[in-house]
């Protein structure tokens, strides 16, 4: 199996799709976000910096990104394919991330762009929530992944939890965000030939069956 990038706006459902994908073919999902969560979790002054680019919505340094990225895919479980979400966010982290390929004697493997409209995307966000426990994530807002009990995780029981960065005001942020860093990115893979498509605003499950024609059709 190749490793899969996920590029899309904030709300597309890379989150879900990266769980499902990873669930069904048996591939580490790796996201940088969560990796930066992760990082924090302390109180030292880089956390609290790492922490502050976050909730307003901007990106954290490609350095400290690449070096949490190199460790994470140096462990066993990334040897025979994994997901990227959240990564790569510019054209720099794309060909730095080359460079990581090279040295670690990995593909790049598929690259899949989740297309969202921005005004769909800003309502999906305001009802994001996901579980700490499991990771699953779902949405108040949306039929198709509300939890069954309001609030309670339903593969776990556990309380499901909102992103302190999931409000409108930083969501305009990332979006600019997105925008500015990240579409010179989907013209960069675009122009290589490496780019697949797919309308996200659909809905979950034809998303993911549009994920598994691109990966079933050209292995
Ligand atoms: P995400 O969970 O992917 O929405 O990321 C949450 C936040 O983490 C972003 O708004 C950025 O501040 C930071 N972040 C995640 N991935 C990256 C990346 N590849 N490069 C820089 N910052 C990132």
């Amino acid at each position: 199996m190749k490793s899969i990038i996920f590029i899309a706006p904030p709300a597309a459902g890379k989150g879900t799709q990266s769980k499902l994908v990873s669930d069904k073919y048996n591939l580490p999902h790796i996201s940088t976000g969560d990796l930066l969560r992760n990082a924090v979790s302390d109180n030292s002054d880089i956390s609290k910096q790492i922490k502050e680019t976050m909730e307003k919505g901007n990106l954290v340094s490609d350095e400290i990104i690449l070096a949490l990225l190199e460790e994470r895919l140096k462990q066993d479980d990334c040897n025979s394919g994994y997901i990227l979400d959240g990564f790569p966010r510019n054209t720099n982290q794309a060909k730095e991330y080359e460079l990581l390929l090279e040295k670690l004697h990995k593909d790049l493997g598929y690259v899949i762009l989740l297309d969202l409209d921005k005004e769909i995307a800003k309502a999906r966000i305001v009802g994001r929530l996901s579980c700490k426990n499991c990771g699953s994530v779902y949405n108040e807002f949306v039929e198709e992944t509300k939890p069954k009990i309001k609030g309670i995780c339903d593969k776990c029981n556990q309380e499901l939890s909102k992103r302190s960065d999931d409000n409108e005001v930083t969501f305009e942020e990332r979006y600019n965000t997105y925008l500015k860093e990240t579409q010179p990115l989907i013209d960069y893979y675009e122009n290589k030939g490496y780019l697949y498509r797919i309308n996200s605003g659909i809905s979950a499950n034809y998303t993911f069956s549009e994920i598994e024609r691109i990966i079933g059709s050209s292995k």
